[in-house]
């Protein structure tokens, strides 16, 4: 049919381009599901300024504040005077400077492995990599809890793919006789998890999921994003901290945005895992190198965690202090086993409501709920970081208690 004005303008449709968007917004707002996301004005500090408020700060990724550490700022001044602000392209092109080189050089050796690749995020390194694992005829099977930048990851590729239930080895191990059934069988079966769940602070049982993993010629694939820094020998994440081998544990991916205070992702393990990365994953090879100053201050956080371990260990004081305090008074904090520490709240009301209260005392921290936690599960995720002082926590637990009386949580 050709198309004229009339026949144009006689059509009635009921549907809008965009309408959609202002409803959906609409019903976060209604079901207090929406993200209010507030301003920080000064730099990731215990003590910082956010939307014109002087408050404490607990929840920054930035574990043990490398973010603001002097070395790691000059690293990064220093690289950018000389090299510019931006590496000019993707690192599969022209972009591929010294300073990514070195980092994916020094990780390696922090790391103990014969190999590292860094990527622009976490989240890149895992939508890029996972997708390029497996394909038809092979098999993912995943913690329920994993992180969205795993499921993403997954859910990129043709592969078949199974569920077994947060931590549990045995579910684990009947998940993996189920698909020793397949027919054909599988040719690659890759068992991926978080190593720290990062709404529970909780750990993987990553030597029983090697050993499943050995027992079936699976690969395993350790997301450490919170681990590292914080977990295992001098920080060097939770392959060290479970003493585990290279050949256990076969793709060991994290972050840089995390404890080492920067930004940027990376994979560390074989000779044949970086070759075949940078071949194959497409965030690395089709999006633009991290700017070189970025880089180097990741080199230069490196430096600093090999250098200075007494950073690691102010981090867990400071989480043992305020964990056995937050117990005390009453509050169910889950099954921490790190510097998260997640105060159960039940419905997303309730953790909004708390957070806002905190908020009007002074303290900044992140109420979680569905879809990130299951509906009845909503809760205020704590972070403690190198240099909280304890007046500081004391100041944080006293509120913590007014606030959970006067809704009723504890
Ligand atoms: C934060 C996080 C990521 C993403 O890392 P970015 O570098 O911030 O993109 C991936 N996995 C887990 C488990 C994380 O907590």
């Amino acid at each position: 049919m050709k198309l004229n004005f009339w026949n144009v303008i006689n059509v009635t449709v009921s549907r809008h381009p965009t309408k959609y968007l202002g409803e959906e917004y609409q019903r976060l707002v209604r079901e207090n599901l929406n993200w209010e996301i507030k301003v920080l004005e000064s730099a990731s500090e215990p003590i910082c300024i956010v939307n014109g408020k002087e408050v404490l700060m607990l929840c920054a990724n930035n574990y043990l504040n490398l973010a603001t550490h002097p070395k790691v700022v000059e690293a990064t001044i220093e690289a950018t005077r000389k090299y510019g602000a931006g590496a000019g392209s993707d690192r599969s092109i022209s972009g591929n400077m010294i300073f990514h080189e070195e980092l994916d050089r020094r990780l390696a050796k922090f790391k103990n492995a014969p190999a590292s690749l860094t990527f622009q995020t976490g989240f890149m390194a895992n939508e890029g990599l996972i997708p390029q694992l497996a394909g038809r005829g092979d098999l993912f099977v995943s913690d329920e809890l994993n992180h969205g930048s795993i499921i993403d990851g997954v859910r990129l590729s043709r592969t078949d793919r199974a569920i077994f239930k947060h931590k549990d080895v045995e579910d684990l191990a009947r998940v993996m006789e189920e698909a020793e059934k397949h027919d054909p069988p599988y040719n690659h079966i890759w068992i991926l998890t978080d190593g720290v769940f990062s709404m529970d602070g909780d750990l993987a049982p990553l030597p029983e999921i090697a050993r499943i993993g050995k027992e079936h010629g699976a690969g395993v694939y350790v997301d450490d994003a919170h681990g590292e820094g914080v977990l295992g020998e001098g920080g060097r994440g939770i392959v060290s901290h479970f003493h585990l081998r290279r050949d256990e544990v076969h793709v060991e991916m994290g972050t840089f945005s995390k404890a080492f205070g920067v930004i940027g992702g990376h994979i560390t393990g074989g000779e044949d895992l970086r070759n075949f990365a940078y071949n194959k994953a497409r965030t690395w090879l089709l999006s633009g190198a991290v700017p070189p100053g970025v880089a180097a201050a990741c080199i230069a956080a490196i430096d600093v965690l090999e250098k200075e371990p007494q950073h690691v260990r102010r981090v867990w004081e400071n989480r043992n202090y305020l964990l056995e305090a937050l117990k005390d008074a009453g509050f169910d904090t889950g099954n921490t086993e790190t510097p998260i520490i997640p105060v159960m709240c039940g419905k997303s009301k309730t953790a909004r409501d708390l957070a806002d209260f905190l908020w009007t005392k002074g303290i900044f921290v992140l109420p979680i709920f569905y879809p990130m936690v299951a509906r009845d599960k909503a809760r205020i995720r704590v972070q403690l970081c190198t240099k909280h002082t304890t007046e500081q926590l004391d100041r944080a637990i006293d509120a913590f208690e007014e606030g959970g009386r006067k809704l009723g949580i504890i």
